[in-house]
């Protein structure tokens, strides 16, 4: 109810308050815009990064002709191709945890559009939307998922259906950045699934999966591996931002 009651209270004050920055409340021309500042600030993944993990790269000769950084070419992941619109940092969170945590709902829409700008190639290939599910004593508390939320603005965009409960959360996982490489792998194994009812839905399907933050990739992976093992004919991954530095004890993932 007072979700209801916020989010009525915040529809109204929208009708009568000009639009203001999602990041930092500055009072913009447009609606979804941001302020001067923060357009400066905002760190936009942009060529040359990997075309499997969406690092940026230092310069295009890094990645050699496949686009590829070395972490990815020892260790392929799951998925096909993952994209971020920006780098997971202090400016990027201020978009990203009030979505999280805050009900600031409203914050999908604008993440949203800059990750349809980040990946048309990927929009382009893919046959469905599917967001990143959350165990569901989480979704409890939260009231929604916001990769659900992301997920259904892309498909808007990119004129895609979304299957929104096609992956499902079977049990609860530890929080993985402080995890090893390995011990993250057996913490999300069968930890996500394809919903039985869905299983034909997603075969020879070109998924585009949908999260708000790739951060070890192990979540992005299980995913990925879930919706292969359905028959999907690819997955591809869509993410509002990532973090960009390299683990060096983990190369293949990359940690906050
Ligand atoms: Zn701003
Ligand atoms: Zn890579």
């Amino acid at each position: 109810m007072s979700l209801f009651w916020g989010r009525g209270v915040r529809a109204a004050l929208d009708l009568l308050l000009p639009p203001t920055c999602a990041a930092c409340g500055t009072e913009v021309m447009t609606e979804g815009a941001f302020c001067p500042d923060c357009f400066q600030t905002a760190q936009r993944i942009v060529s040359p990064s990997c075309h499997r993990c969406g690092v940026p790269l230092e310069n295009e000769g890094l990645g050699g002709s496949e686009s590829c950084c070395a972490a990815c070419q020892v260790h392929p992941p799951a998925w096909r191709s993952a994209r971020a619109a920006f780098v997971y940092d202090a400016w990027s969170r201020r978009l990203i945890l009030p979505l999280k945590y805050s009900d600031h709902t409203e914050n999908a829409a604008v993440l949203a559009h800059h990750m349809a700008a980040a990946a048309p190639d990927l929009l382009m290939h893919a046959t469905v939307v599917v967001p990143v599910p959350l165990y569901r004593t989480r979704l409890w508390k939260r009231r929604y998922n916001q990769a659900a939320l992301m997920a259904q603005h892309v498909g808007a965009r990119a004129k895609v259906p979304c299957m929104l409960d096609a992956l499902q959360r079977v049990r609860a996982t530890r929080a993985l950045a402080r995890l090893s490489a390995a011990e993250r792998e057996q913490e999300m194994e069968r930890a996500v699934r394809v919903r039985d009812r869905c299983c034909h839905h997603i075969e020879g399907q070109a998924v585009l999966l949908i999260d708000d933050v790739l951060t070890t990739g192990s979540t992005a992976a299980a995913c990925a591996n879930a919706l292969m093992r359905a028959g999907a004919r690819s997955v591809d991954i869509l993410v509002a931002a990532r973090t960009g530095r390299v683990d060096e004890q983990n190369p293949r993932f990359i940690q906050e």
